[in-house]
């Protein structure tokens, strides 16, 4: 079980952590926040510090980023999560977010895991594109042989031959993990499909599988994101989506 401010990962119930990919702008963050929030989210996520495939796409509002992120806390009551990607990233989100966030292209960068560690900040640490189930645990016990236990490991999709898909989902990890580790896990949907059509399906099947919670994107605007419009989904999509979560979860 994992507590970050007024949000519990682990403790039996449903989490979800839903806000746009990158913080954009002041407007769009906290039109996404006061959205999730309504809709019964717990923790909104949002990137300020985005590691892009190309060097040329948007790379996040950084530290400005940061700061809209703890106005958009401070406004809705909910807690925030951060992806960081180096050490001077990492300092400047412990100021202002509730958590941390290793995403799947850091999470083997083993000096990165270390000083989470030694932060104490509770992390989300996202499973690497080609990472096994044993290299991502590993990567988690980076993070708690220093000291560490609050991680919550994400599940994001892995690469496969398939293209039909961004990634391709793999839900037997959730029970897989159960078997091997106390640690929550949760399913992002949003990167395994890159798809908004997608997402509520994937969302309702990890549910089913046994997630602790989900992560998914949510865009006030998705047409006009700066970053992974095509797999966010609309606030009216995400209000639908989190009252059939609601079935979903009671029945498991
Ligand atoms: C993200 O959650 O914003 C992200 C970049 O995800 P991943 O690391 O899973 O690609
Ligand atoms: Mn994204």
């Amino acid at each position: 079980m994992v507590t970050v401010k007024n949000a519990v990962i682990g403790n039996g119930s449903l989490t979800v952590i839903a806000g746009p990919c990158a913080v954009e702008s002041r407007e769009q963050l906290l039109a996404a926040a006061h959205r999730v929030r309504q809709a019964g989210a717990a923790i909104l996520r949002g990137g300020a510090y985005k590691p892009r495939t190309s060097p040329y796409s948007f790379q996040g509002l950084e530290a400005e980023g940061l700061k809209l992120l703890a106005e958009a806390s401070a406004q809705t009551g909910l807690a925030t999560v951060t992806e960081v990607v180096d050490e001077a990233s990492l300092e400047l989100a412990l100021e202002y977010v509730d958590m941390v966030q290793v995403g799947a292209r850091n999470m083997q960068n083993f000096h990165l895991l270390r000083r989470v560690g030694r932060s104490g900040k509770p992390v989300i640490l996202k499973r690497g594109f080609s990472a096994t189930i044993e290299e991502w645990l590993m990567a988690a016990e980076y993070i708690v042989s220093e000291g560490n236990e609050k991680v919550v490991l994400c599940e994001r999709g892995i690469r496969t031959f398939e293209k039909a898909t961004r990634n391709t989902l793999d839900l037997s990890a959730v029970p897989v993990v159960k078997r091997l580790s106390h640690l929550p896990v949760i399913v992002d949907p949003s990167h395994a499909t890159g798809d908004r059509s997608l997402v509520a399906p994937m969302a309702r099947a990890a549910v089913a599988a046994g997630a602790d919670g989900l992560l998914i994107e949510v865009h006030p605007e998705p047409c006009k994101a700066l970053c992974d419009g095509p797999q966010s989904l609309p606030p009216d999509e995400f209000d639908a989506l989190m009252e059939e979560l609601k079935t979903v979860a009671a029945a498991v």
